[in-house]
Parts: C-alpha cells; structure tokens; sequence
C-alpha cells in the first residue's frame, strides 16, 4: 500500500464505523497563550473535552498535521539521529465525545491493525496503566481484561504513570492509556528474546505506533479525581511510523513519506544515501544531512502554509531556527552552497495534493519564503563558520562568542550548541544569556516597540527589521529574483 491508501484506508475504516471524518486544524495555533502549535490531535477538541464547546459530532476521525519541537513535546534533537521521530508528523486519530469508550476503541483498534492493515499478531504489544497507589490512581483492570480477548497476556505490559496515564494539566480532564507496539525485528530475533523488556524504546526497531487514551476522570483543585459525568476516547496513531511498519521498512525515512525527498537531495547533492549507516560510519553525516533536510522541509513548509511566516519571535523564530539548523546541515554535509531547500517544496507539495490542499495551492509562495530565507542566511553562514572553525578552546564555547554568532552571524543558539556538540564542546548558556539580555536592554532603550516579524538584509549586512504583510515579502523577493 502506498502512503496515501494507507491513510485513506484508517479514514475510510472508521467512516465504516460511523465517524465522522473532519479536516486537519492548522498546525499554527493562533489565540492559545499555552500552545504554539499543534502537537496531537486532541488539541482542537480541548473545548469539548472540557465541556465548553457543544459535541456536534460524538464520532470524529481525522488526520492531524502536529509539530514537536517546542515546550513539554520536544523531539527535534532526535530527528535523523533515530528511524521515528520527526519535527512535524500527522497524527491519525478517532474520539468518541461520550459515546463509546474502551469495549469498541480496543477491539477497533486490533481490528484495523490485524485485520485491515494485515500485520502479523506475534509482532504486536499493548500496554494498561498499572496503577499508582501513591497517587490514588487505579490500575486499568478493564482494559486489561479487553485485550486479553485479542492477545496473549504475556504481550500486555504495564506501564507506568508516565506512559501510560494522560493528563491535560493539572486540573481537568483525565485517564489511563493504553499503547501499542510493533515489534519490527527480524522473525529469528524475535523468538530468541523475550518481548517484555523491549517495550519503551528498548529496541530500536520495536516502536510505539498508537495510544488510546481513556478519559474517565476529571481532576478538581484539590487533587482528588472525580469520575466525568461522559467519557471520551482519545487516540493518535503516528502515520508515518505505520507506514514503514506496513511497507516493511526499518526507518521512516525508507518509505514512500519520505523517500521523494531524499531521492531528490541525493541526486542534485551527488552523494548516496545510506540507510543503513550507523553513526562513525561513512556515510552516516550524509545521511543524517538528508534525513534532517526531508524532515524540516516538512515542519518548515507546513508552517508557513498555515500562515506563520520565519520571523525573529515566538513561533516564527522556531520555524526561523528549524530552517537555518536545516540549511546548515546540507552547507557542511552535503556541500550544498547555494539556497537549496526550496527547491523541495515542490516535491514535498505534490505528494500532499488532495490531502492538504493548503500546502499544495500555495507552494510557490511557500517556496519563496523558504528561498528568501535561505539567500539571507547563507550571507552569513561561511563567515560564521570559519569564525567557529578557528576558534579555540578545550572544552567550553564563551558565551559572548555565541552571542556574536547568534547577533552577527545568525545562528540560532541551538545551531552553535549543535555545533559544538559534534566537536565534543559545550556551550557557556548564562554566558550567551547574559550577553542576549545586556542587547535586550539596549535595543529596548533605543526603541519602544518591538518590531522584527521580517528579516531584510540590505548591503552592507546589517540587519533591519521590518513589519511584514504579505506583499512587503513578495516584493522583496522579487527584488532578489531581479538580481
Ligand atoms: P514516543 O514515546 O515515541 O516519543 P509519544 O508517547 O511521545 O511517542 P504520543 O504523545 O502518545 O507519542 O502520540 C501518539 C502517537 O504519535 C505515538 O504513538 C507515535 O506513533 C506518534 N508520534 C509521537 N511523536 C512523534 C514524532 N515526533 N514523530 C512521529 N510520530 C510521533
Ligand atoms: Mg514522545
Ligand atoms: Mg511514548
Ligand atoms: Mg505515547
């Protein structure tokens, strides 16, 4: 199965059991001070869960588009280093608003993976929350005996607080969860080990595809849970990884999400693509280079389809960050000296039409911004680097260094740790901070607002922020396009 059956497949499995099927929410989250951007699929149902928004639909199910590279979901350090985690990633997922709870959500679940998706029972784990007596919480007995109908008992774990019971905050709603696992060993390997211990990122190639989440209590202000008067399922399954479990891959990056892009960097780069290469071997850098490029394309583009544009705060500065940590990559690793990253947005774009439109209508203008972006930062980077190249020291990076890199050269101060990382260096972070709030100061004596949504760099290097608006941006780049 192709990618684009596979999801249609989930959307269509719970259309047959009357669902829903509504449109992702925008990966930008405007309005919430909590949240910057999506990072699951519950996010635009919070208000129904906390009894604040009517329930139009008690079934729901969808693809969301979520990012992880921010506050308590932070996976980007993982990204290209391990076979599963990426910055941006479409959660599926299904919810029953206080119509059905764990009898049809468990016994759904086992069949779309068993009986649709054809993978084979003998590689599946589930985990139920074992219960935390400290914490007045019980163990989930029920789930417990509900998938003791679909698996044999020494393939159900159980987990802990952590994994294995949500909470939205510290009050609201609740409940335990539970996930499943695919163990993707090859078969010989399989028997020889016993499964237990391998749940939970043990193994690398025995990884989380789906959790259901089980909301049955409401947690009041002074700590107690109270049963909810409706209880809902909450589920997301990771799309990507289910992509490469179904097409029989040993890493994301080996299926057809994936593999257009890297195909792409590879042949315009001239370096080969290795799979298989484990870190100090050859090839390893180049392959995480691509890796880490194929994935922040797809955070970067999807950002700024959804309206938010690389800037110098809050959420545009992420994406700013992501972008340049990305160009950077593909600078040192794959020798790749001139804007390049843009040119993936049209492959990118095309795999999603029909999926999300609103990344496939507006890809020339997505490629513009990256391309934008990518001249400014490129006019700092080589000096940037030779400027850390011949800087010397045994173990720790000043901060007023990092400062002037960040200040002069443009580097995010995730890219110099990044940096300074794969030198075995580390990086004097109060130093950087110090010297960051010192310029805060300064520039806010020298200005009352604080501007900077728009990165122009004019000819002597200097920068100069402006407001941007859609048509300030095209012009600019159309300026550049003149050149
Ligand atoms: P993990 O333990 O692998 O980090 P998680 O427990 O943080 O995953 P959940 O919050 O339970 O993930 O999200 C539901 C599903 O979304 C996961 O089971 C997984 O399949 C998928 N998922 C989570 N984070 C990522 C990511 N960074 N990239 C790709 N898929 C992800
Ligand atoms: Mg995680
Ligand atoms: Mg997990
Ligand atoms: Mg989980």
């Amino acid at each position: 199965m192709t990618a684009k059956e596979i999801r249609q497949t989930y959307l269509d499995f719970f259309k047959s059991k009357q669902h829903h099927i509504v449109p992702s929410a925008p990966i930008v989250v405007k309005n919430d001070p909590t949240l910057m951007f999506t990072n699951a699929g519950m996010n635009q149902f919070k208000d129904l869960f906390l009894g604040e928004a009517a329930i139009k639909y008690p079934r729901v199910a969808d693809t969301q588009r979520c990012l992880r590279v921010s506050g308590k979901h932070n996976d980007l350090e993982e990204v290209g280093i391990d076979t599963y985690h990426h910055t941006m990633f479409e959660m599926l997922g299904n919810w029953s608003f206080g119509d059905y709870f764990k009898k049809e959500a468990i016994a759904w679940s086992w069949e779309l993976l068993t009986e649709v998706y054809k993978i084979p029972k003998d590689q599946l784990y589930v985990s139920i929350f074992e219960g935390d007596e400290k914490e007045g919480l019980p163990r989930d007995n029920e789930a417990f005996e509900l998938w003791k109908q679909f698996v044999d008992e020494d393939r159900i774990i159980l987990g802990n607080k952590k994994d294995n019971f949500w909470e939205m905050g510290d009050t609201g709603p609740c409940g335990p969860c539970s996930e499943i696992h695919v163990d993707c060993r090859p078969f010989a390997e399989r028997l020889a080990v016993s499964g237990k211990s391998l749940v939970n990122a043990d193994h690398p190639q025995v990884i989380e595809i789906w959790n259901n989440v089980f909301m049955q209590f409401n947690r009041v202000k002074d700590g107690s849970l109270k049963p909810l008067p409706a209880q809902h399922v909450d589920t997301g399954m990771g799309f990507e990884r289910l992509v490469r479990v179904l097409q029989g891959k040993t890493s994301n990056y080996d299926s057809d999400v994936f593999q257009p892009l890297i195909q792409f960097i590879s042949e315009k780069s001239g370096f080969e693509y290795s799979s298989s290469a484990e870190p100090g071997d050859k090839g390893w850098n180049e392959a995480v280079a691509m890796r880490v490029m194929a994935d922040h394309i797809r955070a970067i583009s999807f950002v700024i389809a959804d309206g938010q544009l690389p800037s110098n705060n809050k959420a545009g500065y992420v994406i700013r960050r992501i972008l340049r940590r990305a160009v950077r990559y593909a600078y040192t690793f794959l020798n790749l000296k001139e804007p390049f990253l843009n040119q993936l947005v049209p492959v990118l774009a095309n795999q999603f039409e029909g999926v999300f439109d609103e990344l496939y209508l507006q890809k020339d203008f997505v490629q513009k911004v990256v391309l934008e972006e990518e001249v400014s930062f490129l006019r700092t980077l080589a000096t940037g680097i030779q400027r850390f190249e011949k800087y010397e020291t045994k173990n720790i990076i000043d901060g007023n260094f990092a400062f002037e890199l960040y200040d002069t050269f443009g580097f995010p101060i995730d890219l110099t740790e990044l940096m300074a990382r794969e030198k075995g260096l580390t990086v004097d972070m109060e130093g950087f901070n110090k010297a960051l709030a010192e310029q805060k100061n300064r520039s806010r004596a020298a200005t009352a607002v604080d501007t900077g949504d728009w990165i122009i760099l004019n000819q002597d290097n200097d920068t100069q922020f402006v407001g941007y608006d859609l048509t300030e941006i095209e012009t600019e780049i159309l300026k550049y396009r003149k050149v």
